[in-house]
């Protein structure tokens, strides 16, 4: 059993169904402790020939050995299966239903968490959360809740039963227990804290086995098999320890069971024997003590397991609870009231942004100033903030106040979903999903008509690659897209953003991977499709961005020059020596 803020509410939620397999528990708790009795009744009445029952000298005869013990053995034998059918439904089922309630909840958190958090996090530590760590609370909720109430109600009505018999011999047998007890609460200390550094040695594994599986291509291609079998021999053998390291302890405890129970078996043998020795016990009465003694090693070795669970349970619990405490930062403010759709305007302020991480800012005084339907270009060399730039007008990061409006309103007094709504995005890594192409395109849609999505597909000159795959739309996508080319993925992310229609698009980089023609093709039907709305292109080549309404030409996060092509030629010399140098790079191409 485990207690903790985010785990308590569930004993309340399903206590009804805990509360009977509790009663289901005790009930069988309670028959199987008749056993004991029925072997003295069968022993003595062989040995003796008649059965004492409640004082009276009964004969032993096949009457008595069928109604009195056979036919009840079969009554308790019944009762114990159909009881340990219903506590096992009770407490594995709630088991099952807290991890699922838990496992929605943690996604639900992650949902919400902003980009530091998983920048701050990787993907296998997660995942980790997700798979292990709930593991270890189901076993908590499931065999902890039982073991503990299993312990309690049995070696109470046990121990009673052993003390009618003979107090003396009891507490005899009693003070291994209390030995095996706390060894059990000292060792459960160690437990945890080997437990918490199992738990992140097995992070790291799988966040380097998902690292290397999803950049596989790239290993190959530096031919760098080596080196990452190196590193993972590594972090296998720092969790081969952490394993091992755990396993002694475990193993320990689980000794220290066998000693102390096996003694007290010693202790009774020893002792009882001397007892039946001396005629104040008769041999049925030593076997209906030991039958007692026997139905309490379970729960004992159980209390055991019990302590090894609960130590890794709250290690567990306690990542899990780090998770669901996370709070987003990228939040609406108070007050914020729900805007109607936006118009695609777009006012940078003197906005200045420091990444949470830095201490430099990325991005220094920017004033512009984006009109409702402009096609506007923004350019400039790797790491200059275009991005950034970008990131900031979806809210992914917190912005200064007043320093970027839509429609004229400060961005903070917006609330997210309703500027995420009005705006389409093409990443510059073009994730797509593990799904169908179709499902892909219609992504912001539940449902999409699928003349739609052809049109989509077509606008981003991607409609002809997707009518020879065999499914065609239908066609499912491979682990991170990687069954389509890099310039059909960039494409089909187009197709995806086009699809929304929304008042801005925004394209970062967005194509870089497919030839000048096609990339012609797409920018005129943007050109043609988005006329009167919004439209931000991130881009590497002049080419890219000449004829845009207006250049924004970005230098280590400073604005140095805004215009039409022409006019930057003529009035931002970095601008000029970019377009130059990429004249000069055409033309040594076009020669060689
Ligand atoms: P560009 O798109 O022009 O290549 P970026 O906007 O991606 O540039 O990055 C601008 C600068 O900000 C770079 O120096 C980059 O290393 C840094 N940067 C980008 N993302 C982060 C982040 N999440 N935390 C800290 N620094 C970042």
């Amino acid at each position: 059993m485990i207690f903790g803020k985010h785990i308590n509410k569930y004993y309340l939620k399903y206590l009804p169904i805990l509360l009977f397999g509790v009663a289901s528990l005790i009930m069988v708790d309670y028959v199987q402790l008749i056993i004991p009795s029925l072997y003295r009744m069968l022993i003595n009445g062989i040995n003796d020939g008649f059965v004492d029952l409640g004082g009276i000298q009964t004969e032993f005869n096949i009457d008595f050995l069928l109604t009195k013990i056979c036919m009840p053995m079969i009554g308790i034998v019944f009762l114990m299966v159909i009881g340990r059918f219903l506590w096992r439904v009770c407490f594995f089922g709630t088991a099952l239903r807290v991890e699922a309630d838990m496992r929605l909840r943690m996604f639900a958190v992650c949902r919400t968490l902003s980009q530091r958090f998983y920048q701050e996090n990787k993907v296998g530590n997660l995942m980790s959360l997700f798979t292990n760590d709930l593991d270890t609370i189901n076993e908590c909720f499931g065999s902890g809740i039982l073991t503990f109430c299993d312990a309690i109600f049995l070696s109470v009505l046990a121990i009673t039963d052993m003390a009618k018999m003979n107090v003396l011999l009891t507490v005899l047998s009693m003070i291994p227990m209390m030995l095996l007890l706390a060894s059990g609460l000292i060792i459960s200390k160690y437990i945890t804290e080997k437990w918490k550094i199992r738990q992140e040695a097995y992070s790291s594994i799988s966040d380097m086995a998902q690292e290397s599986f999803s950049g596989i291509a790239v290993i190959k291609a530096f031919v760098k098999e080596g080196k990452e079998l190196i590193a993972f021999r590594k972090l296998n053998k720092d969790n081969e320890n952490a394993n091992v390291a755990y396993a002694r302890l475990s193993v320990t405890l689980t000794v220290c069971v066998t000693l102390f129970v096996e003694s007290v078996t010693g202790i009774i043998l020893g002792y009882g024997g001397y007892l039946v020795h001396k005629g104040v016990f008769s041999a049925g009465q030593l076997v209906e003590f030991i039958g007692y003694f026997g139905a309490i090693v379970w729960p004992v070795n159980a209390v055991s397991e019990l302590i090894e669970i609960r130590a890794r349970g709250k290690a567990s619990l306690k990542r899990i609870s780090d998770l669901l405490d996370e709070k987003p930062d990228v939040i609406d403010g108070c007050g914020v009231t729900d805007t109607p759709a936006l118009s695609g305007a777009i006012k940078f302020n003197d906005l200045t942004f420091y990444y949470p991480s830095r201490s430099e800012p990325v991005l220094s005084h920017i004033d512009l100033d984006i009109k409702a339907g402009e096609r506007v270009g923004i350019i400039g060399p790797t790491g200059s903030g275009k991005t950034t730039l970008v990131d900031l007008i979806l809210r992914t990061y917190n912005v200064p106040k007043n320093s970027i409006l839509l429609d004229g309103k400060d961005i903070n007094d917006i609330p997210i979903h309703t500027v995420r709504e009005n705006a389409a995005y093409v990443p510059q890594d073009n994730f797509l999903f593990s799904d169908t192409i179709e499902n892909n395109i219609r992504f912001a849609f539940d449902s999409g008509d699928e003349s739609e999505i052809e049109k989509a597909a077509k606008l981003s000159d991607v409609h002809d690659n997707i009518s020879e795959f065999t499914n065609g739309y239908s066609t499912v996508l491979g682990e991170c897209g990687t069954t389509v080319s890099g310039g059909q993925k960039q494409r089909i992310s187009i197709a995806r953003a086009l699809m929304k229609n929304a008042p801005i698009l925004i394209l970062d980089d967005s194509v870089s991977a497919v030839d000048v023609g096609t990339e012609k093709i797409i920018l005129e039907n943007l050109k043609e499709t988005r006329e009167g709305k919004t439209t931000i292109f991130i881009a590497h080549r002049v080419t890219t961005v000449e004829n845009m309404d207006k250049i924004v030409y970005l230098e280590d996060g400073k604005i140095l020059g805004v215009g039409t092509h022409e006019e930057l030629i003529e009035s931002c010399k970095e601008y000029k020596r970019m377009v130059d140098l990429q004249r000069l790079d055409e033309k040594a191409e076009a020669n060689s």
